[in-house]
């Protein structure tokens, strides 16, 4: 049986990132992340999106995502589609709204 590794060591951008430690998907193994990782034009689970509408670390996931150009995976509650629509500000205009 291959080994799994916890989130925080996939992240290959920040070896550190402090607020994942509080992420809600911070107990996935790697094989669970492909949750958060769909081909384009297919929908996210239901599931998945309500992981990230509750997750006390979404703001911070969805600023990595921006500054680090990440083009693909649901970081922050927010498609790679939508990422690229919408500005760092709108992108967390948005997350804020929804969590409300
Ligand atoms: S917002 Fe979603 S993808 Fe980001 S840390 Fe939270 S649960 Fe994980």
């Amino acid at each position: 049986m291959a080994a799994t590794r916890p989130l925080d060591e996939l992240i290959e951008h920040t070896p550190e990132l402090p607020w994942l430690e509080h992420a809600a998907c911070g107990d996935l193994e790697l094989d669970q992340l492909d949750l958060f990782f769909v081909e384009a034009g297919r929908t996210i689970a239901a599931s998945t999106v309500a992981l990230c509408r509750k997750c006390p670390v979404r703001r911070e996931c969805l600023d990595h995502a921006y500054e680090h150009e990440i083009v693909s995976g649901y970081f922050g509650g927010v498609s790679p589609g939508r990422r690229r629509v919408l500005s760092h500000a709108e992108a967390v205009a948005e997350i804020q709204r929804d969590t409300r």
